[in-house]
């Protein structure tokens, strides 16, 4: 169902709500991603997701509301970092791990004693939580491993079928998954990269760690290794001339590859499929540009690592996971 990005028709709205409060699947836009959306506080409801999405059960998922003052609702402890945080970034790509209340089915967490959640930026999805009155558990709107979905065709491509409806309210501006931060300890922890970077983080909490810890309960979905890939196999590699070398190498072979380079001179242009050289224009593309070379044209897809750096750090990762076997 097509839906207006910026004021979404309450018709619409309200269809989408019924079949969340029926126990429903629902795909809405974010700013980040597509997410497949069910009612959070029914375990029946979000086994759904893990059924379309084909997701393994050890995986949490983020609760998303529609304002801060929802969080209590399934938080049992919302520490002065949380508050912080969300002051500063909320509605955004910001996700915040906390103790869970018991009202949160243990199927939402991976059975751990935390929960994430997250008010997302878009009024489409805002409109959705507000209407269904619950919290939403979603994930992004994709099948389990593969690239994420960031237009409405995309969900499509993964889970037609499978789902009740998606709401197409057209591109999504983030284009990468949120920025996870575990709250709970004394030091704020970064569980997965986002657009919400680390420097950004550390203007307004002082100093952050990065990484999950290795005894940690809850692992994340975005901390397994295989993630984000496209079908078609992806290539890293680190430097223009290294692109050009895989690509002959693949051509040598008789494969046919398609090199996505960041600081490549656009000879060639039919070869290469050029990325903006700004990380925030980068992640918006980063999905569509993969979706779009993953069709079948090619054997292989090369992509040239942009730099080691902060601003990166989300784009980097996502990169690494996409080009990992398994
Ligand atoms: P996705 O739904 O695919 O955007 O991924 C959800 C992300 O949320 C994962 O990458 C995890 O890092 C994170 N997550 C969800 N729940 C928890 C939790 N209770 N503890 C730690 N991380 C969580
Ligand atoms: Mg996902």
């Amino acid at each position: 169902m097509k839906v207006d990005p910026t004021n979404p028709e309450s018709d619409v709205i309200g269809r989408a709500a019924a079949v969340v409060r029926s126990g429903g699947l629902v795909a809405f836009p974010t700013e980040t991603v597509y997410g497949l959306g069910a009612n959070g506080l029914s375990a029946a409801a979000v086994a759904g997701i893990f059924e379309a999405k084909g997701r393994p059960s050890t995986n949490p998922l983020i609760l998303h509301v529609s304002d801060a003052s929802e969080v209590l609702n399934v938080a049992a402890a919302w520490p002065a970092t949380a508050q912080t945080l969300a002051a500063r970034f909320w509605p955004g790509p910001l996700t915040l791990v906390v103790p869970k209340r018991d009202s949160v089915p243990n199927i939402v967490t991976a059975g751990g004693p935390t929960v994430a959640v997250r008010c997302p930026n878009h009024a489409v999805a805002r409109a959705l939580i507000r209407a269904a009155g619950v919290p939403l558990a979603a994930p992004s709107a994709n099948r389990s491993t593969e690239l994420s979905p960031t237009r409405a065709e995309h969900v499509l491509k993964g889970l037609n079928g499978r789902i009740a409806i998606v709401l197409d309210g057209g591109p999504c501006s983030g284009g990468l998954e949120s920025t996870v931060v575990d709250v709970t300890g004394e030091i704020p922890r970064v569980l997965r990269p986002g657009l919400i970077t680390v420097p950004m983080l550390e203007a307004v909490c002082g100093r952050v760690e990065v990484g999950t810890k290795s005894e940690g309960v809850a692992r994340a979905p975005g901390q397994m290794v295989k993630h984000y890939s496209p079908r078609t196999p992806l290539v890293l590699v680190d430097r223009a001339d290294e692109a050009e070398r895989a690509r002959a190498a693949a051509s040598r072979l008789g494969l046919r590859a398609v090199v996505v380079g960041f600081d490549l001179p656009l000879t060639a242009a039919s070869m290469y499929r050029a990325m903006m050289f700004e990380p925030d224009q980068y992640a918006a593309d980063l999905y569509a540009v993969l979706h779009e070379l993953d069709n079948g044209r090619y054997d292989q897809i090369v992509v040239e690592m942009p730099p080691d750096t902060p601003e990166w750090a989300a784009v980097r990762d996502r990169l690494t996971r996409a080009a990992a076997r398994e």
